[in-house]
């Protein structure tokens, strides 16, 4: 390698140049000082020998200067070392050695960061690659800067996607306006701490005729400057056709057995009004097969919702006057409980925003659920609605038995009954609160119940207002 190396011919160049000058001017001011002092004590070569070595001493002060800032800058590099390879640095007899050895650990110590970071590149484009999620990763400009195989098979294969020189992610996904948007939301995070994740759930890709969720999050660099987003999209195709193939089957089977019910119902119906023709002995088991088939049917709607409810993927929302719904549930429950008094009372803001049937069902699930579990001569049910921040909060409070803090979360559970509640046996299948839950979930919304034995339940209803919360 050092027979091949150029000889360094400037500097050469330099260090005879500067020395031939030193010795002109040496020459110049001897011959002036024996012209001026010819009678002078010192010989003519004592005179010369002395500028020389005056001149020397000043050349060399100007040469060595730069070194004192290499070798402080040295000493900064060698904090950063580890104590063994201080201690080797130490021992190096001068300043020429001490560079020698710190430019070869520099040298090392380079050459094994580059093997490290050409192994990292190597690990996570292998993992990039081999994760079965689809991985794009975007500037500032959303410009796509690398995405995985599964990526661009799924999205950017077979379409024209490039902009100059790099893929355009409104481009790979032009008309999914709620997409892109999560990207630029993610892209505004100011710092690490005010980080703009997403989620988008079940979202159907019809290029690929599969269902995606998607996790999107702002991407910072060493310095903590953002420089880009990451998008992964886990393919849940499976599990959605799963998902649709329960609720149809629910769904069918539900209807299928909902149309002999209707007809066992309509004939013991028949004979509850010829009983007088029925023997008395008869006349209990004709009210089992009433009250029975009555449960049944309940039961059978009420699946039949829950099924319909889960397989909406989108909502019709509208804004309308709580009141006036409330008005109209009252009105339809007054004809289902003739022998209980009940009160509603509806109080704040009246306007609610969200799909118009499906929030009636809520509210008819939570009044008649009021009614039904309550002894109570006066039984009160009190909505009020209020602004609770990003969304609108409804609470529905009642005064009937109410329920230990226990059953809070449980009485969401499909099925899940409270035993012995009531004096009176209280028909139920245990859906209505988790169509409730269910309704709500479809409208990004919450409901939690809160509650103390005999002491009436609140459940309070968080409903996103008009943008969205
Ligand atoms: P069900 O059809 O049995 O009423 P729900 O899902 O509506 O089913 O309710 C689940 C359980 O929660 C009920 O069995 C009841 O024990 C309890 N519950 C619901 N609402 C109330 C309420 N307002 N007061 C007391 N208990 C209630």
């Amino acid at each position: 390698m050092s027979a091949r190396r150029p000889f360094p011919w400037h500097y050469y160049i330099r260090s005879v140049r500067t020395r031939i000058f030193f010795i002109l001017l040496a020459c110049i001011l001897t011959y002036g000082a024996i012209e001026l002092y010819p009678e002078t004590f010192f010989g003519k070569e004592a005179i010369v020998f002395g500028f020389l070595c005056a001149l020397v001493l000043i050349h060399s002060y100007f040469r060595v200067a730069p070194m004192r800032h290499i070798l402080s800058r040295m000493e900064a590099l060698q904090d950063q070392m580890s104590h063994g390879k201080k201690l080797n640095l130490i021992y190096q007899k001068n300043e020429f050695e001490i560079i020698e050895e710190m430019l070869s650990l520099m040298e090392g110590q380079l050459r094994r960061q580059k093997e490290s970071y050409e192994n990292q590149l190597i690990q996570s484009d292998t993992i990039l690659e081999y994760i079965p999620n689809a991985v794009v990763i975007v500037d500032k400009f959303k410009n796509c800067k690398q995405y995985n195989l599964q990526f661009e098979k799924k999205f950017i294969q077979g379409k024209d996607v490039h902009g100059v020189t790099q893929a355009k992610l409104w481009k790979v996904f032009d008309r999914e306006e709620d997409l892109l948007s999560a990207f630029d939301q993610a892209l505004v995070s100011k710092n690490k701490f005010e980080k703009n994740r997403s989620n988008i759930h079940g979202k159907y890709f019809s290029s690929v005729n599969e269902y995606f969720d998607i996790a999107i999050t702002p991407v910072f660099d060493s310095k903590d400057r953002l420089s880009g987003a990451l998008g992964i999209f886990h393919n849940v195709t499976q599990s959605k056709l799963n998902e649709k193939m329960r609720v149809d089957f629910v769904a069918n089977v539900s209807h299928e057995i909902r149309t002999p019910l209707t007809s066992i119902k309509g004939y013991s119906q028949l004979l509850q009004a010829h009983k007088s023709k029925i023997p008395e002995n008869l006349h209990g088991i004709l009210e089992k097969i009433n009250s029975n088939t009555e449960r049944l049917k309940e039961l059978f709607d009420n699946l039949l919702k829950l099924s319909v409810i889960e397989s909406k993927r989108e909502v019709k929302k509208e804004a309308f006057d709580l009141a006036e719904l409330v008005a109209l549930i009252r009105s339809n429950l007054k004809g289902k409980y003739l022998n209980k008094n009940f009160e509603v009372k509806v109080s704040g803001d009246a306007s609610v925003y969200g799909d118009r049937k499906l929030l009636e069902q809520v509210f008819t699930n939570l009044v008649d659920n009021a009614i039904k579990y309550s002894d109570k001569g006066d039984i009160l049910i009190e909505i009020e609605s209020r602004d609770g921040g990003e969304s609108n909060e409804i609470v529905v409070k009642d005064n009937g038995p109410g329920f230990s803090s226990a059953e809070q979360e449980r009485i969401f559970e499909r099925f899940y009954r409270i035993q012995g509640q009531s004096l009176h046996p209280v028909e139920g299948s245990g859906l209505g609160l988790s169509i409730v839950k269910h309704i709500l979930n479809i409208h990004s919304g919450s409901i939690k119940a809160s509650s103390s034995e005999g002491e009436g339940s609140t459940f309070t209803i968080c409903l996103p207002k008009i943008a969205g919360c």
